[in-house]
């Protein structure tokens, strides 16, 4: 599950780490207001910034995130990212729309940098990734400056020591108090890692400001911040599943889930109903080989209902890129019967117009085949595969 920046800010600064001051508003007309708010213990030079809350990174580049100086700056900000879609590397072609943002007391920055933690599949321990190239292009720094990036594997028991943070601390470079600073950050993040059941819990950037009178060695502050957390814990973490935002999430994807089916969607056209996420995977496969693509993933498990089914085939074709659709059952708890019942109220309420390929095996399928022969009148564009190959070329070739 992902989570906003603002609600990410709040967990960030109830662990202790730093966090400048923010509202959220849902409304251009609030933004005046809510800029003399943010900025008033800031005399003559005031400055906020105001950030789009969507689940979707690389806001700066696309415009979304604005420092502005001013009220008439902060509405006309706001007014924009309320009114337009949102064009990032990470929303694809189509954009995000924007309904909510944050409104932020703004900071002058010395330097940014980047830090992380999530789980390395390769040495199965959760890892610290820190770097002193923070900012807006992490990936970039990745590929083109590896050695710019820091890692330190944590101990799955006894979690970041102490000495870890230190020795990424100075390895980034800092001095002087910001050194106790940056090692208190990195507790923190770790501790809030660990326990709310988080896959990455990253600050980027982490800032530093420059010095003041009051922070002679400058301040350290997290002004960006991005949790997700494992699905399979959010059943001890009352607080985070009041965090959840389905507006943000794929509306086929949700209805799936309400019917405790696992359905993904893709950019291809060919929509696939299989029961088995190994099916479904060696499914997909078949059709690309036949030059085929799949519109999504849709996996009925081992025991829907017939009422799961015909929402199965509702989502599927909903979807107005599916020109054709495939259903491949290798029927072993799943009974063949009730996914062709399934098949026929799709067909009766709603019409299958594009073409259905479907290739049945296994428990009962007799009274499956039986229950489509019966329905044939609805079934006009119905085809039956002998074996996954066939029906892998028919859909292909139906699609083509
Ligand atoms: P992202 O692009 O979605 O990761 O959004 P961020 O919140 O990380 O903002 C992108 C960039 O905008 C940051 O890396 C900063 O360079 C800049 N930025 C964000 N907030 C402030 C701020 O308060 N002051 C200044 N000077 N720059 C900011
Ligand atoms: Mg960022």
């Amino acid at each position: 599950m992902k989570i906003h920046e603002y609600q990410a800010r709040d967990i960030l600064s109830q662990a202790g780490v730093p966090v400048p001051p923010a509202v959220t508003i849902d409304n251009a007309d609030d933004a005046a207001r809510v800029f003399k708010d943010v900025t008033k213990d800031m005399g003559q030079k005031k400055l906020a910034v105001v950030k789009a809350q969507v689940h979707a990174g690389g806001r700066g580049k696309a415009g979304f995130v604005k420092l502005v100086k001013t009220p008439e700056e902060a509405t006309e900000a706001a007014r924009f990212m309320l009114s337009n879609k949102m064009v990032s590397v990470q929303t694809g072609p189509e954009g995000l729309e924007v309904t909510k943002l944050l409104m932020a007391a703004g900071v002058d920055i010395a330097h940014e940098y980047y830090l992380a933690i999530t789980t390395d599949r390769k040495t199965r321990r959760h890892v610290l990734i820190a770097s002193s190239e923070g900012g807006v292009e992490i990936e970039k720094v990745a590929e083109e400056n590896p050695d710019a990036i820091v890692r330190e594997r944590l101990h799955p028991l006894l979690g970041l020591q102490p000495y870890q943070a230190r020795k990424v601390a100075f390895a980034l470079g800092f001095k002087g108090k910001l050194v106790n600073q940056a090692v208190k950050t990195m507790m923190a993040l770790a501790k809030v890692f660990l326990e709310k059941d988080c896959s990455i819990a990253e600050i980027n950037p982490l800032i530093v400001t420059p010095p003041s009178d009051a922070h002679p060695d400058g301040e350290l502050l997290a002004i960006d911040a991005k949790f997700n957390f494992d699905d399979n814990a959010l059943f001890r973490h009352k607080d985070l599943q009041g965090m959840f935002d389905p507006t943000e999430e794929n509306p086929s994807e949700l209805r799936a889930q309400r019917m405790g089916l696992s359905y993904i969607a893709l950019d291809g056209n060919i929509g696939c109903l299989v029961n088995g996420a190994g099916l479904a995977m060696a499914t997909m496969d078949t059709i690309a080989l036949e030059g085929g693509t799949p519109a999504n993933f849709l996996d009925v498990g081992g025991s829907a209902s017939e009422e799961a089914v015909t929402e199965a085939f509702r989502i599927i074709l909903d979807d107005k890129a599916v020109k054709g659709v495939l259903v491949n059952i290798f029927g072993g708890i799943m009974d063949c019967a009730v996914i062709a019942q399934g098949i026929v109220n799709a067909a009766t309420e709603i019409g299958f117009e594009v073409p259905l390929v479907v290739r049945l095996e296994g428990t009962n399928v007799e009274a499956g085949r039986k229950i489509l022969e019966d329905a044939s009148g609805k079934l006009t564009t119905l085809q039956a595969a002998k074996d996954l190959g066939d029906a892998a070329k028919k859909v292909a070739a139906a699609v083509a």
